[in-house]
């Protein structure tokens, strides 16, 4: 028999000491409201081991009595895989695990646990003058174990790749209470299975990530950026194509950002003036890290040569640390600005790069037909073919009745997005948003392996029950 509500607490006060159970409404509220409002259940209870023998008490005693775990970082997760599914599950909260255990700037590679934050570790890196090259804009509250189990991209994966790129080694606790110690520093290991791979991108179902050994990058000596007017995204694809052509690996970012967006700043004040003297359909900010004595000036020529193929027609070069701030604060906007704006139904989604001015032409006009009078609003990351598809309202219409177009639009974009070979979740995963999605579109072959991964390492299906795959 399940216990109740009161055993639950006592059980867990005796694993990991009173202090560290939370099970009052007012106490959990932070656990259980994630960012978009829309997930709204309760738990049982929060709790927040101080150690990993806690932690693997933890989870022994959640195998005994099936009771569910949520394995929470910063609670920044935007598909609602962090936060409670039936209201019957323990939220377990890694804040405790949060030292910076060893920065080996030399050798290019730190260890440090699992809940710290991300700005944290990059200031760890910082401080041994190297680089953490992960950025996203929730870096301040997102934790190392929720963007290695969510596999977070963010705005700098075409030089350094994201989240599982940086990953050489995790710890953890396994759904059984084994807990692993895989935190090698190899770049080169070959001996078969790789769970590392196995628990990066799981989103919490296939364990606990205590600790990881993560990838530094050299500081670069510099940063060349700028703000671009090109006239569709065809001409973005084409300046991507020069420009990483010229600048290599060290083009570090391609953001794509319509005119819609920046109007749209301009009418909520988030922005004082227009980016670039004159007004263009759409806007690219590009940035070029410069390594220690690489050659300055690849971003200005190769613009030079864009605005000869007459790919460009204005550009704005950062002269200063304020004015590349400023450019990146305009980029970074646009998920704020939309909120403000009203109702948005968005899609998080990636295609190969050379097929992004096909999606958002292709997009743009389905959702057209659909709801006349709709303006799409797609930006992000164009050098990964990662845009984030997203729809504000015709002027005037009601919030609730656009909101309830949502599934057809849902449709229609998707359905565009598997005939260009894309993904329906780029960055930000399955979690209980896209459980039925998954099981539409994930190759049937891959989803029978995983659902037997999943059966094999969680038999009681204690981990993140319901996330990802829903049968569990
Ligand atoms: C303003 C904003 C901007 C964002 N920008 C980006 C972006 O550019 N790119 C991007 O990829 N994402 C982005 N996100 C999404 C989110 O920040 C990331 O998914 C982040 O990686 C989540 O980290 P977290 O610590 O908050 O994890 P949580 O939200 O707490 O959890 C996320 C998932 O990881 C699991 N998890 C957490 N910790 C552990 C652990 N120790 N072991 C096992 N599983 C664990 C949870 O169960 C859940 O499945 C953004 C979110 C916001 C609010």
């Amino acid at each position: 028999m399940s216990p109740s509500k009161i055993e639950i607490v006592d059980q867990l006060s005796a694993l990991v000491g009173e202090a560290n159970v939370i099970s009052d409404a007012e106490g959990m509220g932070r656990f259980l409201r994630e960012p978009r409002k829309r997930f709204h259940q309760s738990a049982q209870a929060v709790v927040l081991p101080e150690d990993t023998n806690a932690l693997q008490a933890v989870v022994r005693w959640a195998n005994e009595t099936g009771t569910g775990l949520i394995p929470q970082g910063g609670n920044t997760g935007l598909v609602g895989a962090q936060v409670p599914l039936s209201g019957a599950e323990v939220i377990v909260s890694l804040a405790h695990f949060d030292k910076v255990r060893d920065v080996n700037a030399a050798a290019g590679h730190m260890t440090v646990e699992a809940g710290l934050t991300l700005e944290k570790a990059q200031q760890a890196a910082d401080a041994e003058g190297s680089l953490f090259p992960l950025f996203i804009a929730s870096q301040g509250s997102a934790t190392i174990g929720g963007v290695l189990s969510s596999n977070a991209g963010g705005i700098q994966v075409l030089a350094y790749g994201n989240a599982r790129e940086l990953c050489l080694g995790v710890e953890a606790v396994m759904p059984d209470g084994a807990l692993y110690k895989g935190l090698n520093a190899l770049r080169k290991d070959n001996t078969g299975y790789d769970l590392r791979d196995l628990l990066v991108g799981a989103e919490g179902t296939l364990g606990f990530i205590t600790a990881a050994t993560l990838k530094l990058a050299a500081k670069p000596e510099g940063h060349e950026t700028a703000w671009i007017n090109v006239a569709s995204p065809a001409e973005a694809f084409a300046l991507f194509s020069l420009v990483r052509d010229r600048a290599g690996t060290t083009l570090s970012a391609f953001e794509l950002v319509p005119r819609f967006g920046i109007e749209m700043q301009l009418t909520h004040g988030m922005l004082e003036r227009d980016p670039s003297a004159s007004p263009s359909p759409w806007y690219v900010m590009a940035e070029i890290s410069r390594p220690k004595g690489g050659l300055e000036g690849v971003l200005t020529d190769a613009l030079a040569e864009a605005f000869e193929q007459d790919l460009v027609s204005d550009a704005s070069i950062a002269q200063s640390l304020d004015e590349r701030a400023n450019m990146w604060r305009t980029r970074e906007n646009m998920s704020e600005v939309q909120s403000r704006e009203g109702a948005s139904i968005k899609h998080d989604v990636s295609v190969p790069v050379a097929a992004v001015p096909e999606l958002i032409e292709r997009g743009s006009a389905a959702a057209g037909k659909l709801i006349e009078g709709i303006r799409p609003c797609p930006f992000g990351h164009m050098g990964d073919g990662n845009i984030h598809f997203n729809f504000s309202p015709p002027v005037g219409y009601d919030n609730a009745a656009f909101m309830a177009e949502a599934p057809k639009l849902h449709d229609a974009i998707y359905e565009i997005v598997l005939d260009l070979g894309g993904s329906v979740s780029a960055e930000h995963g399955i979690g209980q948003l896209k459980t039925g999605l998954l099981k539409q579109v994930k190759d049937p072959v891959a989803l029978a392996v995983m659902r037997k991964i999943k059966g094999a390492l969680d038999p009681n299906g204690i981990m993140n029950p319901g996330k990802m795959l829903d049968e569990f």
